[in-house]
This record gives structure tokens, C-alpha cells and sequence, in this order.
């Protein structure tokens, strides 16, 4: 283990021993606009732009107005607000540094399936779904080998802590998603699924990676650049969340 494992191992440790207790105090929330800078994410031609778009730029405008939304009611902050590079560990410390609750990563999917559509919202936990590993391997890209193992064990210690409430909080927000996205705009819903983000391990606290939608697909790619669409996303999610905390939280 060299020294920016040990680094990484200690960091996830030490995050373990956080309390998860339901407090009088309103929650932190860290919203994490996924890839940024160097790392695109998936790329596509959208029409109403006049240009290809990456999912880091797509990903970056709903967080912006989740975050507006959310700071109405709780402290929120953003891991990136402009387009810059940053690392899966970046993200991770900066929910230590924000004593975040609660970590929200924002994502846009692809895939070689043309109609393959529908948002998803996924929560740590173990599993053995291979359509869910495809979806991981695009998302986990940056990290291999060994440090995969590595991670893939502390993981597994986060997962026993955290599960419970990031399966509550993604069917609450899969829950405001339908009532606002699903509704409006018809969209597609693949359902809450259990999966194992990398950077939702390293936040060590309850998480949920969101996909909005494909990015690969003619029409949701379209529907996804609309700042109408991007509105009521925003407001879906801000309402699972909302809703989530009026049950557990005591304010
Ligand atoms: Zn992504």
C-alpha cells in the first residue's frame, strides 16, 4: 500500500465513525455535478445548442438550480460550480470538509443501445445486477486495478453503515422525480437501483447518484438541454429530499 492508499484508506476509516443519528439541527447537503474540466462524460449532438454537449456541462446546470432549490430550506453546497477538473477523491474530501449529511451526484447516461431511455436513481449497496456493473464501469472509469480492490473493501464497511438511509432517500427522491419529471414531461423511469459508485463509497455518508437521462437518446437528449425539463428535474429532486427530512428530521 503506498502512500496515497494509506491516505485513502485512513481517510474512508476515519469517515466511518460519523454520526448518522437523526438530529435537531437541519441537514448539510453536498450536490456533486458529475465529471468537469478534462473529463466530459458522455458527448452528444444536441440540436437546440447547435453543438456537442458533454454530460459535465448538462450535469453542472440541473445541480445549479437543485442547489438554488435546496438552499431555500438547508445549508447546500456544490463539490465544482464551474467547469473544472476534479477528482473522484476531491469530491469525497469536500463532504468531510462541508460535514456534509447527505452526498448527491448528478449524472446524464449513455449507452450502445440508441433507445435505451429513462432516468434512474441509484443508491450505495452491494449487488449482482451485470446491467448495473456496465453502468459502474462507465461511471467508475478513473480508477483501476488495485485501488479498485481497495476501494471495493472499504466500500463494503461504508455500505453496512449508510444503505439504510440511502435507500430511503433515493425512493423519496425517485418519488418527487415522478411527480415532477414523469408527469410533465412523460419521461421514462427505470426505478431506484441498489449499485456501486466509487465516489458514493468515498463521501462515506448516505448518497444517491442520480442519471437523468440518455444521453444517447435522440429525443431525452434533446428534452435533458431544456431548461424547462432541467427546472422541473431540479424541483423533483429538491422536493424527494425535502420530504425525506421532514420524516427523519426533527426541525
Ligand atoms: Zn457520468
Amino acid at each position: 500500500m503506498n502512500v496515497s492508499k494509506k491516505i485513502l484508506f485512513s481517510t474512508l476509516l476515519g469517515g466511518l465513525f460519523l454520526s448518522l443519528e437523526l438530529s435537531a439541527r437541519t441537514p448539510i447537503i453536498l450536490i456533486d455535478p458529475g465529471h468537469g474540466g478534462d473529463d466530459c462524460g458522455a458527448k452528444s449532438y444536441i440540436k437546440a445548442k447547435e453543438r456537442e454537449v458533454c454530460e459535465k456541462e448538462l450535469a453542472l446546470e440541473i445541480s445549479l438550480k437543485i442547489n438554488k432549490l435546496l438552499k431555500k430550506n438547508f445549508q447546500s453546497y456544490l463539490t465544482r460550480t464551474m467547469d473544472r477538473t476534479i477528482s473522484l477523491d476531491d469530491r469525497a474530501q469536500m463532504a468531510d470538509k462541508v460535514a456534509a449529511d447527505y452526498f448527491i451526484s448528478i449524472h446524464l447516461n449513455a449507452h450502445e443501445n440508441p433507445h435505451a431511455k429513462g432516468l434512474e436513481v441509484y443508491y450505495l449497496d452491494n449487488h449482482n445486477n451485470i446491467a448495473v456493473h456496465k453502468i459502474e464501469r462507465v461511471e467508475n472509469k478513473d480508477l483501476k486495478g488495485e485501488i479498485v480492490v481497495i476501494n471495493q473493501i472499504l466500500a463494503d464497511l461504508v455500505i453496512e453503515r449508510t444503505a439504510p438511509v440511502s435507500k430511503g432517500l433515493a425512493q423519496s427522491i425517485h418519488k418527487g422525480l415522478v411527480s415532477s419529471v414523469k408527469k410533465a414531461f412523460a419521461q421514462s423511469d427505470r426505478g431506484p437501483k441498489a449499485a456501486l459508485f466509487y465516489v458514493l463509497a468515498l463521501s462515506k455518508r448516505p448518497s444517491v447518484l442520480l442519471e437523468a437521462g440518455f444521453m444517447t437518446h435522440l429525443q431525452e437528449r434533446e428534452l435533458m438541454a431544456d431548461p424547462r425539463f432541467q427546472d422541473k428535474f431540479a424541483e423533483g429532486v429538491a422536493n424527494g429530499i425535502t420530504a425525506y427530512v421532514k420524516k427523519n428530521y426533527k426541525f
